[in-house]
């Protein structure tokens, strides 16, 4: 995760994607349309989904077995859905660089947060 962020940061100042941070109406305008691009990102892998549902939803309707079906259209969306997680990545690493996050620091600690949390798979007594 260090080398991602070290390498998007880079990547970044290089074709100036970089979160602009002259000062701060800059930086407002910048943060604001950065996560609007990656919230259009994270709708892009939705949309790799729903592409393969519609080929299941095709092939069952000619008869094929909803699972084989699924098996296939995943197979096909495959590298898609890796360019668009990939692009995600690269907004998200953005954002962590502006803020100046360890993100593979913080990610283990969230991690370690959320399988702790008090409210976590709670059941109703039977
Ligand atoms: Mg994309």
């Amino acid at each position: 995760m260090r080398e991602l962020q070290k390498f998007t940061e880079s990547y970044q100042r290089e074709l100036n994607w970089h979160i602009n941070d002259e000062n701060y109406q800059q930086t407002k305008e910048s943060l604001l349309h950065n996560y609007m691009l990656l919230t259009t990102e994270v709708a892009e892998v939705a949309e790799e989904f729903r592409k393969a549902f519609n080929m299941v939803y095709k092939e069952a309707e000619n008869g094929m077995d909803p699972n084989a079906a699924f098996a296939e259209a995943k197979s096909l969306i495959k590298k898609d859905v890796g360019k668009e997680l990939a692009d995600c990545i690269a907004y998200i690493c953005k954002f962590a660089n502006f803020f100046e996050i360890d993100l593979e620091e913080t990610f283990y600690e969230k991690m370690d947060e959320v399988k702790n949390r008090s409210n976590k798979n709670r059941k109703l007594p039977t």
